[in-house]
């Protein structure tokens, strides 16, 4: 046996399957500088041969004509071992029909005897070990080992050619496992692995039903591809099922299931699974279900979220947020007066347009970002008010929001009494507006922190009165200066008797705890007429303006001139 293994990389191994030494020698002698030649005398020799390496060949030279046994047996023998299947064989014949015969039975090539193109041969046999090389990279790239699934790539490439074909509706799933690495930290990534498995081949289950696939793109992630179905709960049991079945750790494991259904075929496989992967990561935070649709209206929503809060630095710099001011008359009087304003922030997006605060400020306050805005409001309010009051010689107090989030700023005392100083007011000329469900929150903090700016001497009006939940109880303790009527009441009072009744509620209230009322969202003389009649003090609302810019708002002054 010739084994030559050099001084630079291992040489492939080839085997040469032939009875007649000569033949042996010639193919040996053609074949040994480039390959690491072992040889076999017949089909059973061969088959020891291929044992005995443990099947490492690159490739396998065969006779077809030998005693003992011969060559079409050791094809059929080869080709129909899964540890022998991926060795390419060139078959070595003399007679035409044999070579037509030994294709059919999986040669990959055949030479013809006698050998006498030395070149030929040795350039066939490369090329064949090269083909087999590469179909072998592609499997393995093809397909997860662990799973048997296919891989991430190969899965999407397989999509787009199958949709070449396809018209029929289909879905995308994502299913995900749900701290899937603590299975691994606690069990063992031998069980972690058993569980992939076990859902892998649950999932093959089911698609044998339909001619759907799918793939493990990463660790705990599977994606499908499946006909559409208009009931997926068979195959959420399914699964939990089977998981559940043989598993130690079954107990803590818990699947989430987004799927995409009707997939718009316009866009991108991609994009389909970027969806589907959506719908199951707002599972996250629900226990309540395992199983989520993608919405496209509730995307587009989020997109639109999201684009405002990349956007909110840039418009900050630029000046695109605006602080408008809407008046507070008091309407006890003869003649209504000019009492307060109230400013609110506008932002005048280069792109989106204007955009009300009702659509970004809830956004705001889920990632504090409205600390920023409300710093940046009160900021512009302050130099407001002191350049009015230097050009008209009295003070328009001007309320501003403070939101829930600043409660909770341990700086926010320093903020608002630093803005004073540098505009040279007191606490008299900047209120402040606390939405009642603010109290709520946390109520504790709230009295806390209310209590010591009213120490300061500011004043607080709790905003949208009504619209929270606090109890009777709770008003009682709570130190404030003005309630502002939710606007709600005020909207509905004339046409529905409940919301008159509840607009009274408030004022007794507001007698109770001895503090003035703003009646907010006033668009009618009947409403004004009615709100006096019960005692409002002062009103803001259509009736009088909208919020506007302050060079609008100057003529207010003005006219009060
Ligand atoms: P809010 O503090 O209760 O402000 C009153 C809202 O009612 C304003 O809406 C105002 O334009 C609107 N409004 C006033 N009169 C009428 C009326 O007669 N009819 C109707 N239909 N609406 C009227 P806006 O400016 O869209 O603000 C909405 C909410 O956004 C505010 O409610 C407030 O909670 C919040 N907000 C506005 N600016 C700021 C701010 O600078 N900081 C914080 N934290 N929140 C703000
Ligand atoms: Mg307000
Ligand atoms: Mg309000």
């Amino acid at each position: 046996m010739d084994r030559i293994i050099g001084n630079g990389p291992v040489k492939r191994r080839v085997l040469v399957v032939e009875d007649e030494m000569i033949n042996r020698e010639l193919l040996g002698n053609m074949l040994s500088s480039h390959y690491d030649v072992v040889y076999a005398e017949n089909g059973k020799a061969a088959l020891d041969v291929l044992s005995e390496y443990r099947g490492a060949f690159s490739l396998m030279l065969l006779d077809l004509r030998m005693p003992e046994m011969n060559g079409d047996e050791v094809l059929k023998k080869c080709k129909s071992d899964p540890m022998l299947s991926n060795i390419p064989i060139i078959v070595m014949t003399q007679e035409k029909d044999a070579e037509v015969e030994s294709i059919r039975a999986g040669a990959d090539d055949f030479i013809t005897k006698p050998y006498n193109m030395p070149e030929v041969i040795l350039a066939r046999c490369e090329r064949i070990i090269d083909l087999y090389e590469k179909k072998t990279l592609i499997d393995s790239a093809e397909i997860d080992a662990l799973t048997g699934l296919y891989s991430g790539d190969f899965f999407f490439e397989y999509i787009r050619q199958f949709e070449q074909f396809n018209d029929s509706p289909m879905d995308a799933i994502v299913i995900d496992i749900e701290h899937f690495h603590l299975v691994n930290e606690i069990y063992g990534r031998d069980e972690g692995d058993a569980i992939l498995r076990n859902i892998a081949n649950t999932i093959r289950t089911e698609l044998d039903k339909s001619y759907g696939i799918a793939c493990r793109p990463s660790a705990d992630i599977f994606f499908i591809y499946h006909p559409q179905t208009e009931d997926y709960s068979a195959l959420e049991d399914h699964i939990n099922k089977e998981i559940g079945a043989d598993s130690l750790s079954s107990a803590k494991i818990r699947l989430r299931i987004g799927i995409n259904k009707n997939v718009d075929k316009s866009a991108s496989p991609e994009q389909w699974f970027d969806h589907a992967k959506l719908a199951c990561n707002g599972l996250r935070r629900d226990y309540t279900k395992t199983l989520a649709f993608y919405d496209s209206a509730l995307h587009e929503k989020q997109l639109y979220h999201a684009r405002l809060i990349n956007d909110i630095d840039r418009a900050i710099e630029d000046h695109d947020f605006i602080v408008y001011y809407q008046p507070k008359y008091g309407i006890q009087g003869e003649k209504p007066v000019l009492r307060s304003a109230e400013a609110l922030i506008r932002w005048k997006h280069p792109e989106l347009g204007m955009i009300s605060p009702g659509d970004f400020i809830p956004l705001f306050e889920g990632n504090g970002l409205v600390q920023k805005l409300d710093r940046f409001v009160w900021e512009e309010a302050g130099k407001q008010i002191a350049e009015w009051k230097s050009k008209y010689g009295f003070t328009v107090p001007v309320s501003v929001n403070v939101s829930r989030i600043d409660i909770y700023d341990p700086e926010l005392e320093n903020t608002l009494l630093g803005i004073l100083k540098k505009n040279e007011l007191t606490t008299k000329e900047l209120l402040l507006e606390i939405t009642e469900s603010a109290y709520s929150d946390n109520a504790a903090r709230l009295i806390e922190v209310v209590n010591t700016l009213r120490q300061k001497g500011f004043r607080i009006e709790m905003d949208d009165f009504g619209s929270g939940y606090s109890s009777l109880n709770m008003l009682t303790s709570i130190p404030i200066d003005v309630l502002k009527m939710d606007m709600k009441f005020v909207k509905n009072m004339l046409n529905d008797d409940k919301s008159l009744k509840l607009c009274e509620l408030v004022m007794d209230i507001s007698r109770f705890l001895d503090v003035p009322v703003v009646a907010e969202g006033v668009e009618e003389k009947a409403q004004l007429d009615k709100l006096r009649s019960m005692g409002c003090e002062l009103i803001q609302g259509y009736y009088f303006s909208k919020p506007v810019p302050p060079d609008e708002f100057a003529k207010f002054i003005e006219k009060e001139i």
